[in-house]
């Protein structure tokens, strides 16, 4: 049993308070796809991986990443991309490092002056937030059914505001997966 839309696991299928919320504002639910569960194990795994930097981590969950990814079947894989100033620090972007091998269209970037991660923040200030990111260029993205691609899903604002972006550009239908939630 899961929410229907972001896969938070609960005891009915209803939508979850997040999702509700974002239903509320207005927002297409992104039937988000979360392959495991944010629990000690990934919490570990996060830390070595991404906050003490260990890019070789990036492999170990590459294969069932791909094979869900080719299963949802979208026109154009777009990656959430991470702030200057994380690539200068963590020196990489996790979440391509996850999806390594896999066709993807870096659409989006970081507006400058933001900070992708978002750690420092609580729930409440993050889904708050105002649009954290900005299109590379122009493109049409019209009749395409995009998927969004981030390494953890918290509250949707991330995704969220990604998924507007891809909206005006035409997008048909945007849905997102995550390695947790
Ligand atoms: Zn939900």
């Amino acid at each position: 049993m899961g929410c229907l839309g972001c896969g938070r696991q609960q005891t009915n299928n209803q939508l979850c308070h997040d999702c509700y919320r974002w239903q509320q504002k207005g927002k297409k639910l992104l039937n988000h796809t979360a392959l495991y569960q944010y629990n000690d194990a990934m919490r570990q795994f996060m830390q070595q991986y991404k906050f003490n930097g260990d890019y070789d981590l990036r492999v170990i969950f590459n294969c069932v990443l791909s094979q869900k990814i080719n299963i949802l079947n979208a026109d154009i894989i777009v990656p959430i991309p991470v702030s200057d100033h994380t690539m200068v620090t963590r020196g990489f972007n996790q979440t391509t490092g996850l999806i390594e091998g896999i066709q993807y269209e870096q659409l989006l970037k970081v507006s400058a002056g933001q900070k992708s991660h978002q750690s420092q923040f609580n729930r409440k200030i993050r889904m708050m937030r105002k649009q954290p990111f900005m299109l590379i260029e122009q493109v049409s993205l019209e009749g395409k059914e995009i998927l969004l691609v981030d390494d953890v899903y918290t509250t949707g604002n991330t995704l969220y505001h990604a998924a507007d972006l891809l909206y005006e550009c035409g997008a048909k239908n945007v849905k997102s997966i995550s390695l947790s939630r």
